[in-house]
This record gives structure tokens, sequence and C-alpha cells, in this order.
């Protein structure tokens, strides 16, 4: 049989083709009346079934042409349908002639069930089709009625639906509206990017925080420029935005400093994230900042406070440090850090016993204890972390280091320095109390010295007198002569006390030390003996010195006694010079000592050398270890008066069986420089081989003459007594030019000396010498004022004029 199926829909088309099949029927499908009417027309159709809702001529249609035409109403027409299910709708179906009404869906079964039923009939021949029961104006009216019906129906099912949207729309809008107005309201910043970070919402808090109203920025990109001007800063900003937006990045906490638009600045703490569609896509972002300045501020503010603090803690000077009870470092500051060397974490795991001297550590917790009763200053000792130790002073003061720990905060200072002033105020007080006494027994003893110079003269002048009186023999003749030579001792010694005391008359001059030294190395030589090997070494590069040249002879002369009487038997004296400067550091370290430039004259033995008790009498009068008659003590006293009068200074290093080294410092002449340069240009005045006559007691100053005089182009003649000047005088075979006398000598004055010599050579000048004044002498009238007279001590130069100006005066 060939089944003719009509239906608009594929799937039903499909399923009853699938039923027909299998059963040996040939289906033909159609999806509405017009092409079902159209197949009928070509080919031979056994039975019809229809869907009754189709597009172009629906079922209803279809089976009123086909039960109208002659050649169609005898194929049974069977209605299938889903749409048209009332009992009214299978009414009419069936009065159009429609053979079967079959409610969709219905099980294969009975619907096969019906169909095999039908095409029985239809095979049998015993189908009787129906005939259509309406006339056309029926049929038509029923069914636009059908129509009519089923698209009110639909269109109430459809207004239903509307409803129901327009009620969901509706509610959307008011929660949107709603959630609109929350954000709107919302004390919160909150603003919606798209996806090219344009603003299309900016809420009330927004437009507070930032002065800018929404209809200025809503559709705008510019607003990052304004509430980031800085362009770095900005960008930064930009980049941030972009990743929220792009790649899903959610920020949260993130603050920002804006600019409002009155130009005042916020910082905005931000959380923000992206937005995007139903299928994930980016479409822009959301952000909500709070406005943070003030806590912010706040905070700076106690940060700021608080980083004073550390820094005040930090810039001290002392180092400050916090202990706890037991003594442990609760805090410690850079200066504690430096001093103590050890780092601030490395302090932190320590306690107070760590940083106190080795011998001061078991009474350190006892010290702690006692600062957190007391909080007073205390001295104690410290050490490093390399172990030198140093004196402290420490100030504690008890504090709450929060939570109620009581603490002891520590402000410890370094008294190195302090410590050491004290002592070398203490050594200069030493020193002070010694000067002083020297100065006192000075002044005595140049009192003394005064008085008994006075008296010695009398002696002298008297015993002088004496002996001219007693003839040659007179046995009392001896007995003068010994009063005089022991007042001529004492004389000796006066001289001395008066050099200490600083009464002498000297004549300074600037001088080479060097020259000066060397002048009197042969003397000296003599002075200590043959045992005694004498090495001189001149330093180079001395600078002049203004002092009398007999000064420094006199120096030279009581240290290498001293040496050589320290000496047992063999042994060795070493005269050195040298240029030294001291700077203000090295006097800070050596008590007594001055800055500036120095002459350095230093005499050493390797002799017995002395204890500690005796080096601190050393430079008192009278003070000695030797015996009676062999010391007097006065001549280091002499030595330490002469280098005080020319503001030098001595130095003494001695230790017992090493020797000894004396060591004077003498300030340099700077100012005179000039001076010296010129009066060396000027040389001294030579003789021209001149014959001279020198009568000198004293074998030191006589041998020095002789020298001086034979340097000067003079024969000298030398004699130690006035008699034995008459002698050499009267051997001498050529001219005596002139004769140089000490005025005050045994046997006879210079003056009687001169007369007679002058009995002799009548031509011959006269040079008196004397370790007085040109004054004492004409007082005394021993010798006439028109005499030439040079005190001793003199200098090279010294003689060299006067003994010039006395031969050529007429
Ligand atoms: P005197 O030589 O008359 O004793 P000084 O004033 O010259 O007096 O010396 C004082 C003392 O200083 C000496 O008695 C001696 O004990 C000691 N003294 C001086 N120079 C030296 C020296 N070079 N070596 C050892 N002791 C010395
Ligand atoms: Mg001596």
């Amino acid at each position: 049989m060939n089944v003719l199926i009509v239906d608009d829909n594929a799937a039903n088309r499909s399923l009853l083709k699938a039923l027909f099949e299998p059963l040996g029927h040939s289906v033909l499908s159609t999806t509405n009346g017009e092409k079902a009417l159209e197949a009928m027309r070509r080919e031979k159709i056994d039975l019809i079934i229809s869907d009754i809702l189709m597009p172009v001529m629906d079922g209803f249609r279809l089976c009123m042409e086909s039960k109208r035409d002659e050649k169609f109403k005898r194929i049974p027409f069977i209605f299938y349908t889903a749409t048209y299910t009332d009992k009214e709708d299978e009414e009419f179906a069936l009065s159009l002639g429609a053979d079967r009404f079959i409610r969709k869906p219905m099980d294969p079964e009975a619907f096969l069930g019906i169909i095999s039923e039908v095409t029985q009939q239809a095979r049998e021949g015993s189908f009787k089709p129906k005939e259509m029961a309406l006339n056309e104006k029926e049929s038509l009216k029923g069914y636009s009625h059908r129509l009519a019906k089923k698209l009110d129906k639909k269109v109430k099912e459809l207004q239903k639906e509307l409803a129901k949207r327009i009620e969901a729309e509706e509610r959307l809008k008011h929660v949107n509206r709603y959630l609109k107005s929350i954000i709107e309201n919302a004390n919160v910043w909150f603003n919606v990017l798209d996806e090219n970070a344009q603003v299309t919402m900016w809420n009330k808090a927004a437009e507070q925080i930032s002065g800018y109203s929404a209809t200025e920025v809503v559709g705008r990109r510019e607003i990052w420029e304004w509430l980031y001007p800085n362009e770095k800063y900005r960008h930064q900003i930009a980049a941030k935005v972009d990743a929220i937006i792009r790649k899903g990045e959610v920020v949260e906490d993130l603050e920002t400093l804006i600019r409002r638009k009155d130009g005042e600045t916020r910082i905005i703490s931000w959380y923000s994230r992206n937005l995007t569609d139903e299928r994930g896509s980016p479409v822009g972002s959301v952000a909500l900042g709070r406005d943070v300045t003030r806590r912010n501020k706040a905070e700076s503010e106690v940060k700021e406070i608080a980083r004073r603090y550390r820094q005040l803690f930090d810039a001290n000077a002392d180092a400050l440090y916090v202990l706890d009870k037991d003594g442990r470092f609760l805090d410690a500051n850079i200066s504690a850090e430096r001093r103590y060397q050890y780092a601030r974490e490395e302090l932190l795991g320590m306690t107070a016993r760590d940083l106190a001297a080795a011998d001061l550590k078991d009474r350190t917790a006892d010290r702690v204890r006692q600062s957190m009763m007391d909080g007073a200053p205390f001295e104690w000792r410290h050490q490093r972390r390399d172990g030198t130790e140093f004196p402290v002073e420490i100030a504690p003061s008890v504090m709450d280091f929060g939570g109620g720990q009581k603490a002891i905060l520590s402000a410890v200072r370094d008294i190195t320095e302090r410590k050491r002033a004290e002592e070398e105020r203490e050594q200069l007080q030493k020193q002070l109390n010694q000067a002083q006494k020297m100065e006192s027994v000075g002044r005595l003893a140049g009192g003394v010295a005064h008085d008994y110079n006075n008296i010695l003269s009398v002696i002298i002048g008297y015993s002088e007198l004496a002996l001219e009186k007693v003839g040659p023999n007179d046995p009392l003749r001896e007995d003068l002569r010994e009063i005089y030579i022991a007042a001529g001792r004492s004389r000796d010694i006066t001289r001395q006390l008066l050099a200490f005391a600083r009464k002498e008359t000297i004549a300074p001059e600037v001088l080479d030390v060097n020259a000066t030294a060397e002048s009197m190395l042969k003397i000296l030589r003599r002075l200590i003996g043959e045992d005694i090997e004498l090495v001189w070494l001149p330093g180079k590069g001395l600078w002049p010195v203004l002092m009398d040249p007999s000064q420094i002879d006199q120096m030279l002369a009581n240290l290498c006694v001293n040496a050589r009487d320290a000496i047992a038997d063999v042994g060795k004296i070493t005269i050195e010079t040298g240029a030294v400067a001291f700077d203000r550091a090295y006097c800070a370290d050596h008590a007594g000592f001055a800055p500036g430039d120095f002459v350095m004259l230093a005499v050493s033995d390797d002799g017995c050398g002395m204890d500690r008790e005796t080096l601190d009498k050393i430079f008192e009068p009278f003070f000695t270890t030797k015996d009676v008659g062999k010391g007097t003590g006065l001549g280091l006293a002499t030595v330490y008066g002469i280098v005080k009068q020319n503001n030098g200074f001595i130095n003494v290093y001695s230790e017992p069986g090493q020797g000894t080294t004396f060591r004077i410092y003498l300030p340099i002449h700077a100012g005179d420089i000039a001076e010296k340069r010129r009066k060396d240009a000027e040389k001294a005045p030579r003789g021209r081989g001149e014959t001279v006559l020198v009568v000198e007691d004293e074998m030191t100053i006589l041998a020095l003459t002789e020298k001086l005089l034979t340097n000067l182009n003079y024969t000298v003649l030398t004699a130690r007594t006035p008699s034995e000047a008459l002698q050499t005088a009267k051997a001498h075979a050529g001219e005596i030019s002139l004769l140089i006398t000490d005025v005050i000598m045994p046997e006879m004055n210079g003056r009687e000396l001169a007369q007679q010599v002058f009995g002799l050579y009548p031509k011959m000048r006269c040079l008196y010498m004397s370790g007085y004044t040109a004054d004492v002498i004409s007082h005394r009238g021993v010798i006439d004022r028109e005499f030439r007279f040079i005190q001793k001590p003199f200098s090279y130069r010294d003689l060299a004029a006067k003994v010039r100006e006395a031969l050529d005066q007429e």
C-alpha cells in the first residue's frame, strides 16, 4: 500500500515512515495540504495520515478537499494531531469526513492496530469511508471557529507568558534601582569602567572624594590624568587597571595618592576587579575606594614619632642601652654598637656581664640590681669585643619598657679621656709643686749666695791686702793664701748658686749649638780623662738658639763631670745634638713638653744609672750622693736653672746599672735668623799675627782663650799666674802687643801685673777680663775706667772684637 504522510514536523514524518515501511508499505511524505494534494494527483494513494496544524494548507482543509473530490473521497483519511485534541475537535474532524482521529502521542502498538484495521478493511474492500456530514458553509464556519478558538488560546498563552516576563523584568528593574541607589549613596567610592577604561559609573562618594562630578567624568578617560598628574605614576596605575580588566587581576588594599579637583591630595585604598559577560569576556572593571588619608596620616605620625625617637636614641654620642632586670639587653643604640664592636642583633642576645671588664664580671648582677633600686650614676669598666678595657661612667634610669616590664636605660660615657686628663693634671700638679719648690729654693739660694758673695768679696779683698803686706818669707803668708784659696772656692760655689737662681748676668747671643759644643770638646776630654771615650754626634740642620754660649759650656761641663763620676773605670760618654719638632699631639702625651721647634742637646753615659728616688731629687740644689768634698749637689741645679732661663726643658732617662741620658731642649731662635746671617757675614775681626800674652788662673778658660786667639791669627803666650806671666814676658824675644789678664788673681791683681809688664813692653796694650761686671771692678778700684774690659764668660766674637779694639786704640 501507498501511504501518504502529511506533517510539517520532520521528526513526526520520519517516525511514521519508520513505522510503516517495515510492514511492507511504501511511504510518501509531504509537509502540507497543498503538497499532499499534488502528490495525490500524481500517484495512487491508499491511505492518508495527516497532521492538522500546518502552514500553507492545514489538515482540516486537506480533509475537506479530498472528501469533496470524487477521485479521493474513498481513500481512508486519518488525523494524527497534537494541537487539536478536544472532543469538539474530534467531532469536527469526523464531521468533515475523516475516518479516524488519533491524538498524539499514541503508543505505536495502538496506532498500528488502528492503521492495520483500516488497511485490512481497505484491502478486503469492506472499508466504508466516511462522508462529509457538513455542507460547505457549515464546514467553513466550523473551521474558522476552530481557528479562532485556537488563535485565541494561543494569544492567551502568549499574553500569560508576556505578563510573566514583564513581571520579571519589572522585578529586575526594581532590584537594579535598589542596587543602584545603594551604590549611589554608599559612603564608599564606587566606579565602573568599560573595557576601554572609560568611566561608565561614578557614585556620590566618588564625587565627594575626588571633587569631580559624575557628569564631568562619565564617558571620559581623561579622569586618570586629572587624578594622577604625575605621568610616571599614572602609567603605573593605567597598567594596573589594564591588568584588572584584561587579565582578571584582583586588587585589594592597594593605596594610591590622588589629586582632587581642588588640588588637595587624598590617599585611597582600593578594591577592584573585572566585569565579564556571560561568556566570560572582559567588559570592564568595578572599583571600590575608601578614603584612608586621615588613617594614614595618623599612622605615619605615629611612625614619624617612633622614628624620631629612634633617631634621638641612635644619634646620641653616649652609648645607650636598655637592660631588663636580669641584665639582658633589650635595645642598644648605634654608639653602643660602635663602642663595643658588636652588632645590635648580637647585643640583644647578650647580658651586661658580657660587657663588663674581666675583674668586674662577677659583680655585674649585683650592680644591675643596685641600679634598679637607686638609679644612681657610677663608674665602671667595660670591655670591647677585642678585649680592650676602658673606664666608663654609667647613668642608669629605671623605665617602663612596655607591658609593665621594668627596665634600665643606661647612658654610658667613655671616660678614658677624662681619666687621662685627671692623671695628667695630677702629674702637672706634681711638676708644678716641684717647680715651685725649686723656685723657692732657688730664691733662697740666690739670696744667700748674694750675701755670701759680698762676704766673700771682703774675705778675698782683705786676704789679698794681707798677702800684699806680708813678705814672701813671712810664716803667715801660707795661712793667708789658704784663706784666699778657700774663699775663691766658695766664690765658685756661690757663682753656681747664682746661676741656678738665675741671678748671674748673662749675655745671650744667637749661636749654633754644634759650633759651641764642638769648641768645648777638647776641654771636656781633658775633664773626663783617658779611660772614658767621648763620642761626638752632631745633628744636621740645627736652627740657631738665643743664649749665652758660656751657659752651654757650663751645662756640658757639669753633665760630663757627672757622667764621668757615674762610670767606675772605663766607659763611654756621648754628646749628641739634633733638631726636633713637637706638635700638640706629642706634647699632650708628654707632660712638661711644649710644642715648637727645638735644638736637642743630649749627654749620655753607660755608667751606674739612678733609681727612682734619686731621679726625683737630682735637680735640687745640694742634693748629692757623693762623698763629702767630692760633690756639691749644685751641678744639675745649675743646668736646670740655665735650661729654665732659656725657656727650654730637660728630660732624664736613667735605669740603675744601665746608664743615663740627659736631654736638653732649647727653643730655636727663629726671629733672629736674619740677624744671625747678617752677623755671620760680618766676620769676626782677625789678628795680624800680633803676640798676645794671656794670664788666667782657670785652666779651662786659659785653654779656651788660647784656642780662640790662635784661631783669630794671633800668636799666643799663656801664663797661669802673674809670676809666670812676668817670666814669660821677660823670656820673650819679640814684641808683645797685648796683655789679656784676669783681674783677680792670687799673687797680684791684673792691674799690678799690667804695670810690671808695661815696664818691659811700653807700647803694649791691656785688656782685663773678669767674671764680675766692669762696674763692680772699677768700683773696687782695681782698674781704671779707660782700660779695656771683657766680661767672662765671653764669646768668640766678643773676644775678637775686644782684642782688635784694644790693639787699634790710640
Ligand atoms: P754632684 O755631682 O755634686 O753630686 P749634681 O747636681 O751634679 O751634684 O748631681 C746630683 C746627683 O745626681 C749626683 O750626686 C748623682 O747621684 C746623680 N747623678 C747626676 N748625674 C748622674 C749620672 N750621669 N749618672 C748617675 N747619677 C747621676
Ligand atoms: Mg755634679
